[in-house]
């Protein structure tokens, strides 16, 4: 049994959700986080949660809608969260100064705000963090947070910060591709920092690249850390599966 701990769930990706969702479980993932991201992805995987026992959520206000939201809409987050009790975390959240290099200070703003909520309701954080590492160590800093990096790429050295600040590396397809350096990296870090993602309907962990990513691929990264780890893809279920456990918020319906 596996733990998707990041993915994106739509009807804009996937025609049959009932479908997908039921491979999903077949190909032994008991659980899949859905990332609400903006407005309209926050309120369908809410609808999914709601629909599906095996399907939680994370929501919170994605870097790229920095010019789509409002500090007011980032508060009604917490009534969100408390009608809700499948929200298991705040996210994904963060910093992007790849595609939004404009925006830096509202960026800031804005996940500051989030990391605030995060830290008064006590929920773990999803973290997309892309081309501003060190931006994104400063407001960790400043709160009593912990949390998943989300499809973390970084050197070992940023890897063990993120660490030593209690954060989990979510690890997903790119570990499989050839060119990746990723796995060099990862074998220098206990298993016990790990959590598996497919970030799908992106990033396709290879043979499959090309087709649409979905949770079913995550015995396909699963086998990638058993190579690279030279551990039985059964440890590799069972320790990354505790990690997500005890990350997540997951509570009784
Ligand atoms: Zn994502």
């Amino acid at each position: 049994m596996y733990i998707d701990t990041h993915c994106h769930l739509s009807k804009d990706y996937y025609p049959d959700i009932d479908f997908i969702v039921s491979e999903n479980i077949n190909a032994g993932i008991s659980k899949m986080i859905l990332s609400g991201c903006d407005k309209k992805s926050i309120s369908e995987s809410i609808m999914y949660a709601e629909k599906y026992e095996n399907i939680y959520v994370t929501i919170g206000y994605h870097p790229e809608e920095v010019s789509n939201v409002s500090i007011d809409e980032i508060n009604q987050l917490k009534n969100i969260i408390k009608r809700c009790k499948k929200i298991v975390g705040i996210g994904e959240i963060g910093l992007d100064y790849h595609y939004e290099k404009e925006s830096k200070e509202k960026q800031i703003l804005l996940f500051e705000k989030q990391l605030e909520i995060a830290e008064e309701l006590n929920l773990p954080v999803v973290i997309h963090s892309r081309d501003a590492t060190l931006d994104t160590i400063n407001c960790l800093q400043k709160y009593n947070v912990k949390g998943v990096i989300h499809c973390f790429s970084g050197s070992l050295e940023v890897a063990n910060t993120y660490i030593k600040m209690g954060f989990k590396l979510g690890i997903g397809g790119v570990v499989t591709f050839k060119n990746s350096k990723l796995g060099e990296v990862i074998k220098n870090i206990s298993l016990e920092n790990i959590v598996l993602e497919t970030d799908s309907p992106y990033l396709t962990p290879d043979p499959y690249r090309g087709k649409v990513n979905s949770s079913k691929y995550i015995p396909v990264i699963a086998q990638s850390l058993s190579s690279l780890y030279n551990v039985s893809l059964e440890e590799i279920s069972k320790v990354t599966t505790e990690n997500a456990l005890n990350l997540f918020n997951f509570r009784k319906k």
